[in-house]
């Protein structure tokens, strides 16, 4: 059976309804961000026409000629929550309206200097941490994190929003808790009240269960992808 986008769209907001509710919270309070990469501009045409708004891509190049088809701000919002590379820092600033996936002072630096250099007055960011300590995963150690917060908390154009992680993957959802709870009291202490970007296809339940703010979800929404 395949099941149509709608529908589908359908299924995903009714799980984040009963999700929050489980945790006595609102579905409102939840950001969906669907996660459109490796999809074509008809796609996410389509998905606007059924009501979806903000879209995630994890390559700036890819999101590019996306970005220019669909549209910016009336049409669409775009997020950033793939691995930066500072080559492509500028090409983001001009594309992005938020940023998931700062990593170290270094990217931070050169961001806030070019939202200086093209005027961008507001950039929101999140600092993507790595709990897991996985060997070429992007992310930010719990131990590094600190001094990459108190220089966001030092920048006039970027904003420290929220914190975001990528767990390592596991076929069960519940597995990846320990990771979203963790997440959840850093978030406490470096940023309290911050945004929490955490949830995938597979585990966003447990994610809004344990807080997430905003959650990232491509397959649910679109299917699976085809490379
Ligand atoms: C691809 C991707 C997602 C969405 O994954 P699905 O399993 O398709 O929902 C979320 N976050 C990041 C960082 C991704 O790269």
């Amino acid at each position: 059976m395949v099941e149509n986008f709608a529908d589908r769209l359908a299924k995903v907001k009714n799980q984040i309804r009963q999700a929050a509710e489980k945790a006595g919270r609102t579905a409102e309070e939840i950001k969906l961000v669907a996660v459109s990469k490796t999809h074509p501009p008809e796609k996410i045409a389509e998905a606007i026409d059924i009501g979806l708004k903000v879209f995630g891509e994890n390559k700036v190049q890819e999101a590019e000629r996306k970005i220019e088809e669909i549209g910016r701000g009336g049409a669409a919002e775009w997020h950033l929550i793939g691995h930066l590379q500072k080559n492509k820092a500028r090409k983001s600033v001009q594309l992005f309206d938020v940023i998931h996936s700062i990593d170290s002072i270094e990217l931070a630096e050169r961001l806030e200097r070019i939202c200086h250099e093209e005027d961008r007055k507001s950039l929101p960011v999140f600092i993507q941490v790595d709990l897991a300590q996985e060997k070429n995963k992007a992310g930010i150690s719990e131990k590094e994190l600190p001094k990459l917060a108190e220089f966001l908390h030092g920048c006039q154009c970027l904003k420290f929003d929220g914190l975001m992680i990528l767990p390592p993957f596991f076929e069960e959802p519940e597995k990846a808790r320990p990771f979203f709870r963790r997440l959840r009291e850093i978030r406490d202490r470096v940023l309290p009240g911050g945004e929490l970007s955490m949830g995938m296809s597979h585990d966003f339940e447990v994610a809004i269960e344990e807080g997430a703010t905003v959650i990232r979800v491509g397959t649910a929404i679109f299917g699976e992808r085809q490379y």
